[in-house]
């Protein structure tokens, strides 16, 4: 059996533990061999609070997997590209288009793999709905992207400040799994953004797309969670993607989608490209957030508080 490699997790916090840690302690190609957080730690894993210090230390761990939240995240793939690398990040890649572009840069020049991961862009019926519109013609659409911030990201203040992006952080999600099952791609018409008289990013957002789109992105929603995706063709062929994208129905029946979870197939994606000699960095997820920020009209929403 060939050795697992080796992979240190940066940022021990909500995502790490929920989804990373596990998702690397069943998979057969990966060890998870360090951490490093200023606090956070992994039971029985060495744990470092520094990222230069790991590198140094550690160098036979050729994987990093950067889990912190997005503006102090380049300072950390940049050190760990110049060191060597391979580097994966938590979606949304960047704090900007541009210094993702400049870190896709660095990995070439590093001849290392820089893996921009969509983590909703692997749940299990994306593949499936993007079978079904292949080839034909969207005439319209519709994102429901409905969740309650205070379950997801509990006193999480760096969502609300510049560069978190607020509800555009999971509304990504969904923009990431649009951008991937659309036959032909879009771009922003109009946007409205709601932002809490106390706070610096939207807590709700509502756009128009070309090709007949349209999405509501509400961060305040209490009970069921939504996170759903329409899409009717022109040939009459309606394509529904629920529960994130996890199930796929199709002209009214369900659809079998894949096993495999969304965390699991992004490690088993990264160890694809680095044996391929690979990166993967489509950023036009976060090109649309960034036409979001740019073109909406702006109103206030009552302050906001944990
Ligand atoms: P989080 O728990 O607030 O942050 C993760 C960890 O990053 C923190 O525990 C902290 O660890 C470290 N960190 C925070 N601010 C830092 C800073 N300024 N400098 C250095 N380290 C810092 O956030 P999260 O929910 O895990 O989200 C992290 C990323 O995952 C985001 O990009 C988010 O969009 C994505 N994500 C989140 C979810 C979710 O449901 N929450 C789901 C999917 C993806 P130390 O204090 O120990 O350093």
């Amino acid at each position: 059996m060939a050795e697992k490699m080796k992979v240190a997790l940066v940022g021990i916090g909500k995502i790490a533990v929920d989804q990373h840690v596990p998702s690397i302690a069943t998979s057969g190609d990966w060890e998870l061999a360090a951490t490093v957080s200023r606090s956070g730690t992994v039971n029985g894993v060495p744990a470092f609070t520094d990222i230069e210090t790991m590198l140094i230390d550690r160098p036979e761990i050729g994987v990093v997997s950067l889990c912190l939240p997005p503006v102090p995240r380049f300072e950390y793939a940049a050190a760990c590209l110049r060191a060597g690398r391979h580097v994966m990040l938590e979606k949304p890649p960047g704090a900007t288009l541009a210094e993702v572009y400049a870190l896709d840069a660095l990995a070439r020049d590093a001849g290392k793999t820089l893996f921009a991961t969509w983590h909703s862009r692997m749940a299990k019926g994306v593949q499936v709905a993007k079978s079904a519109l292949a080839g034909k013609k969207v005439e319209r659409g519709h994102i429901d992207w409905k969740e309650n911030v205070r379950q997801w990201h509990p006193d999480q203040d760096w969502v609300f400040d510049p560069g978190g992006m607020g509800v555009l952080d999971p509304g990504i999600n969904a923009l990431s799994i649009l951008t991937e099952v659309l036959p032909a791609p879009v771009h922003l018409r109009s946007a409205v953004l709601r932002t809490p008289a106390n706070r610096q990013t939207p807590i709700c957002a509502e756009m128009m797309f070309s090709g007949g789109i349209t999405a509501s992105f509400d961060w305040l929603k209490k009970g069921t969670q939504t996170w759903e995706q329409r899409f009717t063709t022109t040939d009459g062929t309606s394509v529904h993607l629920l529960d994130g994208g996890n199930r796929c129905i199709v002209d009214g029946t369900e659809q079998p989608v894949t096993e495999l979870g969304e965390y699991p197939a992004l490690y088993a994606q990264m160890s694809h490209l680095i044996r391929t000699g690979k990166s993967d960095v489509d950023l036009s997820p976060m090109v649309h957030v960034s036409d979001i920020m740019t073109l909406a009209r702006r109103k206030e929403a009552p302050a906001f508080e944990w």
